[in-house]
């Protein structure tokens, strides 16, 4: 392919909401262009890179026996009212009307409408497992959409979803997901991190993330020194420290603090350390499942550490939790904030995190302004209704699986693979008959990938300061020619080379462009493509090559070139 014909503008300038390198440099090399907040179109070159990112994909689906089928994008509002997430997803789900005035959803993933298809067809639990994909168009009206195509608005993703009779089977496809999901980044040249939620801490292996590490992350993830343990904050679990006994410990004192308002100064007015302190948060959650249903808890936690709310709500089986307001922690204590404690705190369910159980000489507020309780000793003077791990973990807390120092990293998630359990198919009534003619509910698993993620995470990982360094993998193009001037026999030698390597499937991008020979240069180290390969009258018949990531260049023949190029492009 000639450079002169493919729509290629590179660019010295990048737009001012460019910030991170794969935004930058997908638009410094002409591969994208921006249509509105959110909304990229994929030029001639970016779109090579994202079919061969599609190809891999496809690839390896189809390898482990998933079957593509292309659902449409545009979804009856009908269906997601059945599941429920009409109405538990927010303003990120577009919903539009048509001009029937039927409520319509624009895919932002597609377990209902792989579901409503499943629900048709499926009669028997010998169709069972079934496993079905699509790589199709998604979107999600972000309210701030960032970053290029890591947090775009439309995006194309590759959402798959598995049907089974039962758990072993659900878990055989998850565990062959998780296999071929490895080989789809490691095919793509990316470093990824699997996060397991569960991290074999809570039972079972439910639901894996694949991230990358990367400074614009949304998710932080806790990694340990000494083992794999990688979890999402939001999971993350620790070892407690042991806890320090002493013995005999004083009975219970009041002490007046006044004008002591924050942790910091009750900290300095009584000379101890916010570890030494029990911190009592008064939360409200919404539709928890334990303790009766109850509306409000009381959490106690040491004074250094926060609650992890994602943690309360799953420990609850809560939709939601968040902080009580001033006035209900008044009416439920008759406490003002700041001086709520577990001890002689009645008619509120307490719950303690690890870090506050089984301790012994703390101090606490003691329901009253301006008093606390010191020489606090839990089992004397208060206790909790249960013991749970609460805490948002944070470096340098300590790994739950062998103890070693945990250490951060903000990360992006890729992929996901997750078994959904009976969500779906209870919600939307799937059943197939069993073996002995019953109704049966089949259970559901799914897949997801996001490809221009991918894509753009692939230059994150690959890039220098004069631009993008492709994998061989999911380059746009394997050589680039660079004559350095396109005329005569520099331009017959050039022609030549890209006939005899084009002969070999080996894809060629030849710059004809009337350039001089250094933009020529610049441009084909910011398109990154693996192979450069110069003409030039001094060497000819001997052309100057280089990978993209070598510093110096050697001369080479045209055979020595072709098989070089065949050889490096048949491990493909
Ligand atoms: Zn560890």
């Amino acid at each position: 392919m000639k450079f002169s014909q493919l729509f290629i503008r590179t660019l010295r300038e990048v737009p001012a909401d460019a910030l991170v390198p794969s935004h930058r440099l997908m638009f410094r090399a002409g591969m994208i262009r921006k249509l509105a907040n959110g909304l990229f179109a994929y030029l001639p070159l970016g779109l090579r890179s994202f079919r061969k990112v599609e190809a891999i994909i496809r690839e390896e689906m189809n390898a482990i026996g998933t079957l593509e089928i292309k659902a449409p994008v545009v979804i009856p509002g009908e269906l997601w009212k059945e599941s429920g997430r009409w109405d538990s997803i927010g303003e990120e789900l577009l919903r539009v009307k048509n001009r029937l005035g039927i409520d319509l959803v624009v895919s932002p993933t597609a377990e209902e409408a792989f579901s409503a298809l499943v629900r048709d067809e499926l009669s028997s639990y010998r169709q069972l497992p079934l496993v079905l994909y699509q790589i199709n168009t998604k979107y999600r009206d972000e309210i701030r959409p960032r970053y290029g195509f890591m947090r775009s608005r439309e995006f194309t993703m590759k959402d798959a979803y598995s049907f089974h009779s039962d758990d072993a089977s659900l878990d055989e496809t998850y565990q062959a997901m998780g296999k071929a999901y490895r080989r789809i980044f490691s095919r793509c040249g990316l470093s990824v991190i699997p996060v397991r939620a569960d991290s074999g801490i809570m039972g079972g292996s439910g639901s894996e993330e694949f991230m990358v590490e990367s400074t614009i992350g949304d998710n932080t993830l806790l990694l340990c020194r000494a083992c794999n343990y990688a979890a999402n904050v939001e999971k993350a679990a620790c070892t407690p420290e042991p806890i320090v006994k002493f013995s005999p410990v004083p009975a219970l004192e009041p002490v007046r603090t006044p004008n002591v308002k924050t942790i910091d100064e009750l900290c300095a007015f009584l000379g101890i350390g916010a570890k030494n302190f029990i911190k009592t948060l008064i939360y409200r959650a919404v539709n928890a499942e334990l303790a009766d249903a109850k509306e409000f808890f009381a959490v106690c936690i040491r004074g250094d550490l926060s609650v992890n709310e994602t943690k309360l709500a799953a420990f609850l089986k809560a939709q939601e939790v968040m902080l009580a307001d001033d006035a209900d922690v008044l009416r439920l204590t008759g406490s003002p904030v700041g001086f709520v404690g577990p001890v002689g705190l009645s008619g509120l369910v307490v719950i303690a995190d690890n870090s506050v159980a089984d301790t012994c000489d703390l101090v606490t507020g003691a329901l009253e302004k301006d008093l606390h309780f010191r020489h606090v000793v839990y089992g004397r003077d208060w206790t909790a209704w249960q013991i749970a791990d609460l805490r948002t973990v944070k470096a340098g807390d300590h790994c739950p699986l062998c103890g070693g120092e945990l250490y951060e990293k903000k990360g992006n998630e890729l992929g996901h693979i997750f078994k959904l359990g009976y969500k779906y198919t209870k919600s939307m009534q799937i059943s197939c008959l069993d073996e002995e003619g019953q109704a049966h509910t089949p259970i559901m698993g799914s897949y997801g990938i996001g490809l221009d993620r991918t894509l753009a995470s692939i230059i994150e990982e690959h890039h220098d300061e004069a631009g993008i360094i492709w994998p061989l993998s999911v380059a746009p193009y394997h050589a680039a020619i660079v004559p350095i001037k396109y005329d005569g026999a520099v331009k017959n030698a050039a022609d030549e080379l890209t006939l005899a390597l084009e002969k070999h499937g080996i894809e060629v991008l030849l710059d004809d462009r009337s350039e001089r020979p250094g933009v020529k240069f610049n441009d084909a180290d910011l398109i990154g493509i693996p192979f450069r390969i110069i003409v030039g009258d001094k060497n000819l018949p001997l052309f100057e090559m280089k990978r993209r990531d070598e510093k110096e260049s050697r001369l080479i023949g045209l055979d020595e070139a072709v098989q070089e190029l065949r050889e490096a492009t048949s491990r493909l």
